[in-house]
């Protein structure tokens, strides 16, 4: 994508790998993980996967009350 362009900046990987990254994010080539051009890209990134681990933290929680209101409490009910 024309929009995740930058111009290409050496980045410190968490590994200790620098690697030239000329978009908003990357792969590092030595460990596979994400290296990000600007630092603040990935702190929003990361707070969009809390955001949407939360979400499906939520969904399941939900997804397993729902269980247990309908299958398992009648099943409990009819012992
Ligand atoms: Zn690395």
């Amino acid at each position: 994508m024309a929009i995740e362009e930058r111009p290409p900046k050496d980045v410190q990987c968490q590994c200790g790998n620098i690697l030239r990254v000329e978009r908003v994010r990357d792969w590092c080539t030595q460990c596979g993980r994400a290296v990000y051009h600007d630092p603040k890209d990935q702190r929003r990134h990361k707070i969009n996967n809390i955001y949407m681990m939360a979400l499906v933290l939520a969904a399941f929680t939900v997804l397993g009350w729902i269980f247990i209101e309908m299958i398992a409490s009648p099943m409990l009910r009819l012992q």
